[in-house]
């Protein structure tokens, strides 16, 4: 299944259903789904407050808890940006070679890239570039590359790997994220936000998600440490990212609550929603995003996220009899 997987079994008997999840089909399909739109509304959500401070929202909105579109980029009201499409087109070279080929893409990157984005982050860009120029799908190791734009678009590696073994999912997830983010900061907070949903898909709580992920990473990287101080005005680092949206999902009780948490910290909120939409998506399920959000989202996105959801998971559920035992 991964294009350069090693020969190890990845997955546990044991603890699974017959699907290779924990978690009865109807109760996946609506995690997995919550998820892939989690993502979308998060985004959407944060785009209208993308690099306002949490003083200028409070200003303008008091709390900002509606999809309106306009923010810096002047989006329509539903309108996503770059966290989600980077997202789909990652899915979709997924879905058409039937594997994680960094070769495709990289190419579906560059695709995505050419036809002219909303919004595209400076690493990504320059790691674009690096590969329209040389051909590799691996961008040179970067101190300055710990953003959160490989962590943003991770969830169809997560959804593809869903009952593979932990060194098999971090490997995956390098795959995608060396094409712009080759940084151990970056692999070590979306390989962690990866098998964080993971384990949400198969019915953690977020008491052991707590113990299971964000302290051992937090200790282990103190960039990500978010019990101190609350993280305010985050920027596009992936260390004050995952501060905020762990802070937001580990302070509230509901997907509606933690995304509110989490963009009206400001700064980069589109993505700090992205992520927590992800992350409350698995937690919650489908049914827990508010009405009036998936109303507002455009339709179309909507439709390419819940189809790309369901496709990746009968595409794992395929790989999971067929290839990786
Ligand atoms: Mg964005
Ligand atoms: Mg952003």
């Amino acid at each position: 299944m991964l294009s350069s997987a090693p020969p190890h079994p990845i997955h546990d008997p044991e603890h699974e259903h017959s699907n290779g999840c924990c978690a009865d089909p109807a109760v996946l399909k609506s995690r997995v789904r919550g998820s892939y739109l989690g993502l979308a509304i998060g985004d959407a959500l944060g785009a209208t407050v993308e690099f306002m401070t949490p003083y200028e929202i409070r200003h303008q909105y008091h709390v900002h808890q509606e999809i309106l579109g306009g923010g810096w980029l002047r989006l329509k009201k539903g309108q996503v940006t770059d966290d989600t499409t980077m997202a789909l087109a990652l899915g979709e070279a997924i879905l058409a070679t039937g594997e994680i080929n960094a070769s495709a893409i990289a190419a579906a990157f560059d695709a995505w890239m050419r036809a002219k984005p909303v919004d595209i982050g400076h690493t990504v860009r320059s790691g674009l570039m690096h590969y329209r120029r040389t051909g590799k799908t691996t961008a040179p190791e970067d101190e300055m590359s710990a953003g959160n734009g490989a962590c943003m678009r991770c969830l169809p590696i997560a959804i593809t790997t869903l009952g593979a073994n932990e060194k098999a999912v971090r490997q995956a997830s390098k795959i995608q994220a060396h094409i712009t983010h080759n940084n151990p900061l970056s692999d070590a907070g979306t390989e962690t936000v990866i098998l964080m949903i993971q384990a949400l898909f198969k019915g953690q709580t977020l008491n052991q998600q707590l113990h299971h992920y964000a302290h051992p990473l937090a200790a282990k990287y103190p960039q990500f440490y978010f019990r101190k101080r609350p993280c305010q005005n985050p920027s596009g680092f992936i260390g004050h990212t995952l501060r905020v949206v762990f802070d937001a999902l580990f302070n509230t009780d509901s997907l509606e609550d933690c995304l509110v948490e989490a963009v009206n910290r400001g700064g980069d909120a589109d993505t700090t929603g992205a992520i927590a939409g992800m992350l409350a998506g698995a937690c919650y399920g489908e049914t827990a995003i508010p009405q009036r959000w998936l109303k507002a989202l455009d339709a179309k996105i909507q439709g390419a996220c819940t189809a790309q959801a369901e496709q990746l998971l009968s595409l794992r559920n395929a790989a999971s009899e067929v290839n990786w035992e």
